[in-house]
């Protein structure tokens, strides 16, 4: 049987969250909310679909709904969902701007036992999706991922927006406790954090070197593993160019090192994303990136910026 969706909030991502819901298969679209009425007319009349003058409206009509408004109102909009009814929810990442709204969410969602999914739509990359089905084991890892800036997202700092991809992407790659962290980080544009490095040590012994910045003049999207087997994989997140190579050693002869690249073609990202959260709704599975997943990210990330924070303190008090 077909989903009945919704979408509340329809700003850069939401449009395209309302579009690809019209679009596959299983999905029967409803309509959308959003505090901008403006905005809901607009995108609601190039898709042909109703606007609702609430939430408890689009809710009363929803099997399931996806949430694409900014980060910080996410709790508050998953409570008032639930005031009105029990449809199952896509939230778009971070899943919250703390960890108590993170906490209140994952507390709702099990209270009223429906499906969520997190939007860590990096997961649906198919190079991502060969690294992961090579099974290796991360010695060391490298993430860079940058932006120009941008008015969106900056309600809360880099690591929370940007940096969080690469940090849920690294927890579902080690599969090991974080030993320890180190970071540097500084504001640039906004009041928050807009470029933090930090490099994270897990128990197994694998480093991760993450980077994230949404005050680049360039944007890039670097991923390289070098695992414990000699293999090397390097992914390009925008191109989805992934070069992999071996290293073979024999005695008595040079290392023989064996390269293959691949480009891989894209079905949209967020159209195998959703299809995913529907798929796992019709079939009552786990998601591909629940919400415990993405508590955990968030719970890394916040502690990152945190450590950034504190270094640029130290940074402060070491130069006045
Ligand atoms: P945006 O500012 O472009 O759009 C947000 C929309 O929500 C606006 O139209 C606004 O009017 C509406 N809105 C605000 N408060 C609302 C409320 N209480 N009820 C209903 N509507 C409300 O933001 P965006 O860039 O589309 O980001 C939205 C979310 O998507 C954020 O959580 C962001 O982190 C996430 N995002 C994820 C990715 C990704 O790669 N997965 C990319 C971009 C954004």
């Amino acid at each position: 049987m077909e989903l009945k969706f919704g979408v509340i909030g329809v700003g850069y991502l939401g449009q395209h969250h309302a579009r690809v819901l019209t679009e596959i298969p299983w999905s029967c679209f409803v309509g959308v909310f959003d505090t901008d009425h403006a905005r809901a007319e607009e995108v609601a009349g190039r898709l042909k679909v109703p606007v609702f003058s609430s939430i408890s409206r689009l809710v009363g009509e929803c099997d399931a709904i996806s949430v694409v408004t900014p980060t910080r109102t996410h709790a508050d909009i998953v409570e008032e969902i639930f005031r009105y009814g029990n449809p199952h929810l896509f939230l778009e990442k971070p899943i919250a701007d703390t960890l108590e709204n993170a906490e209140k969410i994952l507390g709702l969602v099990n209270e009223h036992k429906v499906t969520l999914q997190v939007g860590h739509i990096e997961r649906f990359n198919p190079g991502l999706e060969a690294i992961l089905d090579a099974h290796p084991r991360p010695a060391y890892i490298e993430a860079q991922r940058l932006s120009p800036f941008g008015i969106r997202g900056t309600d809360v700092p880099v690591v929370v927006d940007l940096m969080i991809h690469d940090i849920d992407i690294i927890l579902s790659l080690v599969q090991s406790p974080i030993q320890s962290m180190r970071v540097v980080g500084t504001p640039v544009i906004t009041p928050h954090i807009d470029i933090a490095n930090a490099w994270i040590e897990f128990e197994n012994g694998c480093l991760a070197q993450v980077l994230g910045s949404r005050v680049s003049l360039d944007k890039l999207r670097k991923f390289r593993v070098f695992d414990r087997e000699g293999r090397y994989f390097s992914l390009n997140f925008d191109t989805r160019g992934l070069t992999q190579a071996k290293v073979t050693l024999s005695p008595g002869s040079l290392p023989k090192i064996e390269r293959h690249s691949q480009t891989f073609d894209a079905e949209e990202p967020l159209k195998k994303e959703l299809k995913s959260f529907i798929q796992a709704i019709r079939e009552n599975t786990v998601p591909k990136v629940t919400g415990e997943q993405a508590y955990e990210a968030l719970k890394v990330a916040l502690e990152v910026n945190r450590l950034a924070e504190e270094s640029l303190r130290r940074f402060q008090q070491l130069n006045t």
